[in-house]
């Protein structure tokens, strides 16, 4: 079997297939009558799939099956977004395989009584699958291998005492020093030899539509599947990786790759984000840009890694001291930073850009959670909950670690003392105010000087704009100074001697990310 990597191109070998029962002859002798079955999951492509490759090297006749078993992904099922992209990825792999001779098996959970079930009917003799890293699926997918008696490959980078990594550059050094060990990305198959599929249910009897219509606005921005995960990283390193270093803050050009949901159902491996980039990384003016896209898929490794070494993370703080950290729950706080009501322009911009769209610019994100978190003092995890909820690229790794990121609490993260100022940031990020006009239409005509923060405007400015605060936009629910010190006094109880705050001047300095 094949140990190559599916989902990681050098955290871990990700790939687990093995013989369903232990008395499987080797592939090579049964030839004839081998039916390996394909349990597609976080993989939902045809190129660089190794447990596809493996079994079609038996030279059998496969059986591609997709299970859905959300329940089993408790507490931490996907969301409603997520549900939305995966009905139409699913959709699009089924129109692949049925290119290529196959067609898509799709099935109701659980898992482990659907395989055997699978397997019974279709007379299947192997089961070959990749390597998913969320602690529930570990723990699923362990129990469905022992009741297999599967073979498992795996292994990771490690530091210099042989413990996981905690801070993200020397973890990324090793990982390009280890990239040529990597490989290719395998090809997709030309042609699947395809058993005669058991009997699956309708793509449609999942619902993972919403039945009420709030996805409208995603359509014509996404397009889930293989094929359009690679339109958008070919127009993205045609049009816009040259600049990505530089416009990668800015939350009004679309200056980012937008794969991250891509990448979360596997239609595209970072094997191939890397090997397709390469050519790119050569390009006159452009090695700067790439390099630091792919740094930021090294820091989606770097999540992975975390979340594999230390699973309890999804739900505790990776800092102990974090446990006793006093917030303050409000549900109509939460409430009102969900809808995108805080009165705080940057981060009421943002929360109606991921109602509206599934997605959020990165530096939105950090913002958004560190007022929730910060000036709120609400739990990062109600915030992290309404991500894995809204988002299309809702992913348990890289959302655990933004959070605790953000939160001070997780590894490599930024200091708590760190707080956004958003009126600084939108100043900042979106000096032309593209962003917040676009989703504040109530503030559109307020002059560019208050429109990121209409708090301070005079009377006059809010009248003659047609702005009544309380009214057409919310009055702030929180002084931003008043809350930061509080926030910071919360802190107090719980840093250590040695973590002191620094002088005003420094804590001013932009952050890294
Ligand atoms: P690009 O800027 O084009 O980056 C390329 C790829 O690198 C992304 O597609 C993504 O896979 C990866 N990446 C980029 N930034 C990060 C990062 N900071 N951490 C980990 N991987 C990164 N990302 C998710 O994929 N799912 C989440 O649920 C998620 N939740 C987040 C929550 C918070 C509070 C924060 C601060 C960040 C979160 N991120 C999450 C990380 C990041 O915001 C998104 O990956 C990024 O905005 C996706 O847009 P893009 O594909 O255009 O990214």
């Amino acid at each position: 079997r094949r140990s190559t990597s599916a989902s990681k191109p050098c955290a871990t070998p990700p790939e687990t297939s093995g013989p369903l029962t232990p008395s499987a002859p080797s592939p090579a002798v049964e030839l004839p009558l081998h039916t390996p079955l394909v349990w597609f999951r976080r993989d939902l492509r045809l190129h660089d799939h190794p447990a596809l490759t493996a079994a079609l090297e038996g030279g059998g006749r496969v059986i591609a099956l997709y299970i859905h078993a959300p329940e089993e992904e408790a507490p931490w099922s996907p969301g409603a977004a997520s549900h939305w992209w995966l009905h139409h990825s699913l959709a699009a792999l089924d129109a692949e395989l049925r290119l290529r001779g196959a067609q898509l098996v799709i099935a109701r959970g659980p898992s482990l009584a659907t395989l055997q079930s699978m397997a019974q009917a279709t007379g299947a003799t192997s089961v070959h699958w990749n390597r998913t890293y969320e602690p529930a699926l570990i723990a699923r997918d362990a129990t469905i291998k022992s009741a297999l008696r599967a073979a498992v490959l795996q292994g990771t980078v490690k530091n210099g005492s042989g413990d996981p990594f905690r801070v993200f550059t020397p973890f990324w050094r090793v990982c390009q020093g280890r990239l040529s060990e990597v490989g290719p990305p395998l090809p997709a198959p030309a042609k699947i030899r395809a058993a005669r599929p058991p009997a699956g249910i309708a793509l449609a009897a999942l619902e993972l539509l919403p039945q009420r219509r709030w996805d409208s606005g995603f359509a014509a921005l996404w397009s889930p599947g293989e094929q359009g995960a690679h339109a958008r990283l070919k127009e993205f390193l045609e049009d816009d990786a040259a600049d990505y270093a530089e416009m990668r803050d800015r939350p009004d050009m679309a200056g980012t790759s937008r794969l991250a949901a891509h990448l979360h159902f596997g239609e595209i491996s970072p094997r191939q984000v890397l090997a397709i980039s390469a050519a790119t990384l050569e390009r006159d003016g452009a090695r700067r840009g790439t390099e630091s896209f792919l740094r930021e898929v090294g820091w989606r490794e770097f999540g992975h890694h975390l979340l594999y070494a230390f699973p309890h993370t999804t739900d505790q703080p990776m800092d102990v001291r974090y446990t006793h950290f006093q917030w303050r729950p409000d549900a109509a706080l939460l409430r009102a930073w969900q809808r995108g009501q805080t009165g705080i322009p940057l981060v009421d911009a943002g929360m109606r850009e991921l109602w509206h769209t599934g997605w959020m610019h990165n530096r939105v994100r950090m913002v958004a959670a560190s007022f929730l978190i910060k000036n709120l003092q609400q739990p990062w995890l109600d915030g992290a909950r309404w991500f894995h909820d809204t988002l299309v690229d809702a992913d348990l790794a890289s959302n655990t670690a933004g959070w605790q990121w953000t939160a001070g609490c997780g590894a490599d993260a930024a200091p708590f003392y760190r707080i956004f100022n958003p009126v600084l940031q939108s100043e900042r990020f979106d000096p032309a105010r593209g962003y917040l006009r676009r989703w504040l239409p109530e503030l559109a005509r307020l002059p560019a000087e208050w429109l990121h923060r209409p708090f301070l405007a005079p009377a006059a400015v809010l009248a003659a704009a047609g702005v009544r605060l309380g009214q057409d936009y919310p009055v702030p629910l929180v002084d931003l100074a008043g809350s930061r010190d509080r926030a910071l006094a919360a802190w107090q109880q719980i840093r250590t001697p040695a973590e002191a705050q620094p002088a005003p001047a420094a804590r001013r300095r932009p952050t890294r990310r």
